[in-house]
């Protein structure tokens, strides 16, 4: 179960040689959904499920971590072939390069140095006095953008104008939920646009779901995509 009390199941890990291979299988899924029948009463039939994510990491053959300075360039410290369980022991790595980096060049910790960041606050988990006085500072958290997760204007907007604001969809998604659920963006994608477009002055076409050239719109209409071939 995560935070957000839906169901993640999974992964399984499978070496292959094609460098393209980002598929899922009927065998991969059929085993994760008999392994997490091990532990999970009650599991949901595989129609229920909302989607399913397959990708490629890169591997490292020793099966452990390579965190150094480099040899032969010197200052450079590497930081690879960080797989499971590289989540929980991110912290620790962070902690362990730092001194890294402070045995090569020596600093005094920033004065105003800011350790904690204020997450986008959530009108689906606030109390009802916090979403009547959130509506208050802003009614633009009272324009639900997301149905399926619950997630209103106020909250992407306050993802898009924080620093290292979200420009692009998914980078929407990632500080608020929005597209997570059930439909899998397939209304809120429409609106987040028009947010997007209205806040950064962008034409609503310049829109990309994440990095470069991954554009939602091709045309006007279907049409207009026909004749510009
Ligand atoms: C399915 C799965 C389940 C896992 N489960 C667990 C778990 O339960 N517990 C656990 O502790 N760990 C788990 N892990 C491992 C954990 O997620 C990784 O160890 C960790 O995310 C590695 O962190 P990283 O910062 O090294 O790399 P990443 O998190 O991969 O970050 C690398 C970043 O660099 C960006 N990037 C890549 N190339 C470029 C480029 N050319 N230019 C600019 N940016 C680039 C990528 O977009 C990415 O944001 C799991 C991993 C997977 C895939």
């Amino acid at each position: 179960p995560t935070v957000h009390g839906n169901l993640l199941l999974g992964p399984t890990a499978e070496d292959i040689d094609d460098k393209e291979g980002q598929f899922t299988t009927e065998s991969g899924l059929a085993e994760i959904m008999r392994k997490a029948a091990l532990s999970v009463d009650k599991l949901p039939p595989m129609r229920q499920v909302i989607t399913s994510f397959a990708g490629l990491r890169a591997h490292e053959a020793m099966d452990d971590f390579i965190i150094e300075e480099v040899e032969d360039a010197k200052g450079f410290i590497d930081v690879a072939g960080i797989e499971s369980p590289g989540l929980t022991c991110a912290p620790a790595i962070g902690a362990f390069v730092a001194e890294l980096v402070n045995n090569i060049a020596p600093g005094n910790k920033k004065a105003n140095y800011i350790s904690r960041r204020t997450g986008v606050k959530s009108m689906a988990s606030a109390s009802r006095e916090e979403q009547m006085d959130l509506i208050r500072s802003n009614p633009a958290y009272a324009n639900v953008i997301c149905r399926c997760e619950m997630v209103t204007e106020g909250e992407i907007l306050d993802a898009i104008h924080r620093p290292l604001g979200a420009r692009t969809l998914d980078g929407v998604k990632r500080r608020t939920r929005a597209g997570m659920g059930r439909c899998q963006a397939g209304f809120c994608t429409p609106k987040t646009m028009e947010i997007l477009s209205r806040e950064w002055k962008m034409d609503l076409n310049a829109i990309v779901k994440s990095g470069k050239d991954a554009y939602v719109l091709t045309g006007y209409n279907k049409q207009s995509m026909e004749r510009e071939g």
